[in-house]
């Protein structure tokens, strides 16, 4: 196994070169000075873009996803649908307020959107495909007292989707902007590399997407280089609390960041089992490290390149180990083969949550049988749909909804995650193990580093099990099959 930090050795920053399906992609690539105050909670930052042109089209503006402004006082949806255990002292807000923007070096003007979710910079001149753009963002990043992606919480703080990070363009469509969502992820980005430098208190110690690369003491402060290349996104932790545990796998190093864990070295175990697991079922984890960082979550968990996040507020160790499992997965499935998590859920978590049962197949040890894991699946699932009938006359039962069309939340678990994991079991058990596997392992092989799409996914099947699945997938996803 070898790891990307060797494969690719350049003198400076640029966008490096990916060949995927032929085609020589140049990726985008994001410098951030980030430098953390604690006394006010907010982080100033200083971000370059180089923005390339992978499109067919000439564009005249680019798009930003701005995830820190949904926690603005006063949004339309709220941050999340677990208000209950996401505010440790009382509701509060927070914000990201951009001060300025330079395209190639020139003052730029730009718009923010009336849900304050995307930030448009008109260009001066048409970016034609291939060419390239550098865009210098100023902006300080409010943080609000909550236990989320982004955010401060009473034992670590959040810095999860802090940036404003570049929208997918598709063609045809142009960017696509997704909405907030208090259920879900609402991501959607491409690959690209980060060169992260990061100015904080030096009583936290400090986890991360990428590699540290320097590290230096100033006065009280720690300023820590980090480098991250083919992710699609960046994160880190801070905690005045943290220990931590590694374990290496192969050639990467597994690193378990805690506190008050009396069962870290089992969750530190689970975290090497499930790399180990998913690199032999779906190809190699080509990164130097993955932290697996408890921390203060208003829920299981969250994924984020080379760190996942696990809620310190899980009831048991048996459901550590089963979102530790989940988060790992995603490192697959989203991380190096993503999607549109706001339109296209069922992909990423659907595949996810199916990898985790697969786990349990392969472990037993845990307790936890493949066949009882998915029939009680299909019980829960039929009980839902049966209860929402009941009571609505009828249910939606189609999965390809954005997060804002799913009514609550149990829809949305029920759908998404229940009923994509039975999906690819299904998919399963009308063929041999073989033939499914070498399915799943060239579907990644495909699109690692890519995005992928419902057509995508299903034309991939198709043509690896040499079977017609699109009926199949379409009875599934628009709500037509029908569970005996
Ligand atoms: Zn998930």
């Amino acid at each position: 196994m070898k790891k990307l930090g060797f494969l690719f050795i350049f003198i400076c920053f640029l966008p490096l070169c990916l060949v995927g399906c032929g085609q020589e992609k140049q990726l985008n690539s994001y410098i951030i000075d980030a430098v953390y105050d604690e006394q006010n909670h907010s982080l100033s930052c200083q971000q370059t873009v180089t923005y390339v042109n992978n499109s067919n089209n000439a564009i005249d503006e680019l798009c930003f996803f701005l995830y820190a402004n949904s926690f603005e006082e006063g949004k339309r949806v709220v941050p999340t649908s677990y208000e209950n255990r996401a505010y440790p002292n009382g509701q509060s807000f927070g914000s990201i307020d951009m001060k300025c923007i330079k395209i190639n070096g020139t003052d730029s003007d730009f718009l923010v959107s009336d849900a304050k979710n995307i930030l448009t910079i008109m260009l001066e001149k048409e970016l034609f495909p291939n060419e390239s753009v550098v865009v210098d963002l100023e902006y300080v990043v409010d943080l609000a007292n909550i236990n989320h992606r982004l955010g401060y919480g009473n034992n670590a703080v959040n810095f999860g989707s802090f940036f404003p990070i570049v929208c997918v363009y598709e063609d045809g469509r142009g960017f696509v902007k997704n909405d907030f969502s208090p259920s879900g992820d609402p991501f959607y980005s491409d690959i690209a590399n980060f060169e992260v430098n990061i100015t904080y208190p030096n009583e936290f110690v400090i986890a991360s997407t990428g590699e540290q690369i320097e590290s230096e003491k100033k006065d009280n402060q720690i300023v820590a280089k980090y480098r991250a290349e083919n992710v699609r996104d960046f994160c880190f932790v801070l905690s005045a609390k943290f220990e931590m545990l590694k374990e290496m796998v192969g050639d990467t190093e597994v690193r378990y960041y805690f506190y008050d864990d009396e069962n870290a070295q089992e969750h530190l175990q689970t975290a090497t089992n499930a790399l180990a697991t998913f690199e032999e079922l779906f190809g190699d984890y080509p990164y130097s490290q993955l932290s697996v960082v408890k921390t203060n979550f208003c829920f299981g968990g969250m994924e984020y390149p080379n760190l996942v996040m696990i809620s310190d507020d899980l009831d048991s160790s048996e459901t550590d180990n089963y979102v530790i499992v989940h988060e790992i997965a995603h490192q697959w499935w989203y991380g190096m083969v993503g999607n549109n998590e706001f339109e296209d859920s069922w992909i990423d978590e659907g595949l996810t949550e199916f990898s985790t049962a697969l786990f349990f197949e392969r472990h037993q040890e845990y307790g936890l049988d493949y066949d009882q894991i998915m029939d009680n699946a299909l019980q829960t699932y039929k009980n839902f749909a049966k209860i929402y009938s009941d009571i609505l006359g009828s249910v939606d039962e189609s999965m390809n909804r954005n997060l804002n069309e799913f009514d609550t939340e149990p829809e949305y678990v029920n759908c998404v995650y229940t009923k994509g994991m039975l999906l690819f079991n299904q998919v399963r058990q009308s063929m041999n193990d073989k033939k499914f596997f070498a399915c799943l392992r060239d579907y990644f092989k495909t699109y690692k580093f890519q995005n992928s799409s419902p057509e995508k996914l299903i034309e991939s099947f198709c043509k690896s099990t040499h079977t017609n699945l699109e009926s199949f997938f379409d009875a599934w996803i628009n709500g037509k099959v029908v569970f005996q």
